[in-house]
């Protein structure tokens, strides 16, 4: 038997985290890292949140699990919470982002499904160098390639544009079209942000066209730009979101928000999940929403956010042949390298112990816990200064 008892999907690294200490990951032989990682955008609240370990302790001795054959009283309240904090009224739970997303196409299809709808509606416009996750339909849903490999053939009802390209989007509009699918700032792709005016565009041609408009804010949501969704950065109302990543700190957790209009096609027996908001994920999303769903934590991102950033673009004039610029809003920044960014990001886990993510677009992304303080702000500039002064660019193979 050569192949791993794991299967071997992931080109894993050496680093081998067994413990958290807030901004801060330790490995098997005790060395410490720097986490600007945050598992991809995760551990909102850092690695050892009181109030976040307390809530699935208790939850966890309370009631793990039932299913939805019963009333949930959990899901009601985290629910409930979203809908005060959001433009949505109605709320899905799910487990992972991929199936928010996965909700999302179905919630936008069986609108135009209704009875009051136009069936021909099933195509949704998407945008090239998206990621929206791993299942069929959100791969199908991505323009990428590298993502189709060995996995044909795609589902059917996607249909790809240039992504900031309103003029394209538009003529992409026909009569199979149900709505839009986007990104307000891409992830994966490497952070990188829709303009207002792209954003603007797709409210105003989703509002002609009677389409819906379908965000994914897996990465970008949830308090990550200092806003609670992204989508309040560029004064819009979406018809549907996609959330997950931040919202359960680091519990397994996504959800599908709609509006009431949205959502008149998802009704008793259309839709379901097994595990989707049980009670131990309710306790975390709850307890995530009372740290980071209010003005002053809000805010607290942003200032923290705007130091970051403004920091980081003085920072890289000092090495203009590695450093290209610094995009993005809040905690969620990118930095254009130059020169490939995977080696470099290498370089800065392995030999200086701060973890960050590498992206599309040869981007370094920056997604620091949204509790980092001054401390972590500072070493992580020491770790950078240290890692950008004796990198060697690798030759090229
Ligand atoms: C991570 C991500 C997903 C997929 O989430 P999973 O939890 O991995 O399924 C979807 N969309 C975006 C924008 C993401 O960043």
């Amino acid at each position: 038997m050569s192949i791993p008892a794991l299967m071997p999907v992931y080109p894993r690294c050496d680093v081998r985290p067994v413990k958290g200490d807030h901004c801060h990951l330790i490995d098997e032989d005790g060395t410490r890292y720097l986490d600007f990682a945050s598992g991809i955008a995760v551990n909102l609240l850092g690695h050892s949140h009181e109030g976040l370990i307390g809530a699935i302790q208790r939850q966890a001795e309370t009631l793990m699990h039932v299913s939805n054959l019963y009333g949930s009283p959990q899901q009601e309240k985290l629910a409930q919470m979203l809908v005060d904090a959001t433009f949505a009224d109605t709320v899905f739970f799910t487990n992972s982002g991929a199936e928010a997303v996965e909700t999302a196409i179905k919630t936008a299809r069986a609108f135009h499904q209704h009875e009051d709808g136009d069936p021909a509606r099933t195509e949704l416009i998407t945008f090239t160098n998206a990621f929206h996750g791993r299942t069929m339909a959100t791969i199908s849903a991505s323009d990428q390639a590298k993502m189709h490999k060995g996995f044909l053939p795609l589902l059917e009802g996607f249909k790809y544009c240039p992504f900031d390209d309103l003029e394209a989007a538009r003529a992409a509009i026909g009569p199979q079209t149900a709505g839009f699918l986007v990104e307000p700032i891409q992830g994966e792709g490497g952070i990188r942000p829709a303009s207002q005016k792209f954003m603007q565009g797709l409210r105003d041609l989703a509002d002609e066209h009677g389409l819906m408009l379908v965000l994914d804010e897996v990465q970008c949501g949830v308090a990550r730009t200092g806003r609670f969704y992204a989508h309040e950065l560029y004064g819009i109302k979406p018809d549907i979101v996609a959330s997950a990543k931040g919202i359960g700190g680091g519990f397994p957790l996504g959800a599908c928000l709609a509006t009431e209009h949205a959502a008149r096609g998802m009704t008793f027996g259309t839709h379901g999940s097994t595990y989707g908001g049980n009670p131990l994920a309710m306790a975390a999303g709850v307890a995530v929403m009372e740290a980071v769903a209010n003005e002053e934590f809000l805010a607290s991102v942003r200032d923290k956010g705007a130091r970051l950033k403004a920091r980081l673009e003085q920072f890289i004039g000092n090495y203009p042949d590695l450093f290209e610029l610094v995009r993005g809003e809040g905690l969620m920044l990118g930095i254009r390298m130059k020169v490939e960014s995977r080696p470099f990001f290498q370089h800065l886990r392995d030999n200086h112990q701060l973890l960050t993510v590498a992206a599309g677009d040869n981007t370094l992304r920056v997604l620091p816990p949204l509790v980092i303080g001054d401390a972590e702000m500072d070493e992580f500039f020491d770790k950078l200064s240290a890692g950008a002064a004796d990198y060697k660019i690798p030759e090229p193979a």
